[in-house]
């Protein structure tokens, strides 16, 4: 039986929105660019699904961008936004905890000549308002960070920060990257004061291959290409209409049960956290998790590589961070400054609302194995 604990590397596609994509790959597979009445059918899908999603984010379709990831969103976010703005300074403040799509572009822009301030965060995994403040500066053209942090489920203060950022730095650019937020907590640009936001559909029932970046009305970034026109001139190229049915889909069902699934997600992260004090009272939590969805724990002594080895021997699926490191060393559990023995025996553990108490079981008797082999292998 598999065993699946990874939903934040990726989730597994609903039924109802593998349906619409099918449908829209087999029926209505219009262009929504042709003139004649078959592509307006198509373009009042596109239309119908934008506004699906545009909802989800409390904001108008135009706002709303199709990409092809999340990883996409944040490229274009953060490259676009200083591109269009570069006459008015070079300095970018960002977290050292961010997804490498955010990391990775920044540090691309440093070799361009941008100044990047990475924001560190404390032993929990949380980030200050107060080292926001002294970090911002007159030429700071863009602030960019993470709603929920991936490996450790911390919420970032964004709230505070858009607040901070409008006040000290009224022409700078305010992107969040929240990719693991969406549909796990209601995202609120408007009253974060984003200017850009992205989500991918991959991590909340729809396929690989979508994502959206919103753009606040008036605010200005450079086009990710050129090209014919759709997508208000911005990211042209055919909209992939089966992954935009199937993402509006999914946001439509997710959306509706926000406070249910956090619900029962809450309830399997404390029963994960009771059978772990039971079976493994040496083991340690790592970050001060905001949300249920993401756990991070450390099993000092079992190197998480070869417990990762033993899970899925068993079909057990979790990770040790993020997918994307592919089993490099926690850049965000060392951003917290957490011992090397620490970092290298962590497993994150990351639900979907449809786990169930015996996947949780069978995760830590697999767990169990694992220890004992690796003392067995000691002696
Ligand atoms: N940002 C965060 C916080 C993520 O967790 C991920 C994926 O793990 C991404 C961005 C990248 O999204 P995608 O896989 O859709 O490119």
């Amino acid at each position: 039986m598999l065993v699946y604990l990874d939903n934040a590397a990726t989730t597994q596609v609903c039924p109802q929105a593998a349906r619409a994509a099918l449908e829209v790959m087999t029926e209505e597979f219009g262009n929504p660019s042709s003139r004649y009445a078959w592509g307006g059918r198509a373009a009042a899908r596109l239309r119908e699904d934008r506004q699906t999603v545009a909802d989800a984010l409390g904001c108008a379709p135009e706002e709303l961008f199709f990409t092809s990831c999340g990883t996409e969103g944040d490229n274009w976010a953060v490259r676009g936004a200083v591109r269009y703005n570069r006459h008015k300074g070079k300095h970018i403040v960002t977290t050292a905890i961010e997804h490498s799509a955010t990391l990775n572009a920044c540090r691309r822009l440093e070799q361009e000549g941008y100044e990047v301030t990475y924001l560190e965060p404390d032993e929990g995994g949380h980030i200050s308002v107060a080292d926001l403040r002294a970090a911002l500066r007159p030429d700071t053209v863009l602030l960019t960070c993470m709603l929920v942090n991936n490996e450790v489920g911390t919420i970032l203060p964004v709230k505070e920060f858009g607040k901070l950022l409008r006040k000290k730095c009224p022409n700078a650019l305010f992107h969040i990257d929240a990719v693991q937020g969406l549909a796990r907590i209601p995202i609120k640009p408007r009253l974060w004061n984003a200017d850009l936001l992205s989500v991918s559909g991959h991590k909340i029932g729809a396929p690989k291959g979508i994502g959206a970046l919103y753009i606040r009305k008036g605010v200005h970034i450079a086009p990710l290409l050129y090209g014919g026109g759709q997508e208000r001139g911005l990211r042209p190229g055919t909209e992939p209409l089966p992954n935009i049915a199937a993402f509006g889909t999914a946001c439509r069902l997710r959306e509706s049960c926000i406070e249910q699934n956090a619900a029962r997600v809450s309830e399997l992260a404390d029963y994960l956290e009771t059978q772990l004090a039971q079976r493994f009272p040496w083991a340690v939590q790592n970050g001060s998790p905001d949300l249920p969805y993401v756990r991070n724990y450390s099993f000092p002594g079992c190197k998480s590589e070869v417990l990762l080895r033993v899970l899925e021997m068993h079909e057990v699926y979790v990770s040790s961070g993020s997918a994307c490191n592919k089993g490099r060393a926690s850049h965000v559990l060392a951003a917290m400054k957490l011992p090397h023995e620490r970092i290298d025996s962590a497993l994150r553990i990351s639900f979907s609302p449809s786990n169930t108490e015996a996947d949780i079981d069978a995760l830590l008797d697999a767990v169990a194995e694992g220890a004992q082999r690796l003392k067995r292998d000691e002696t």
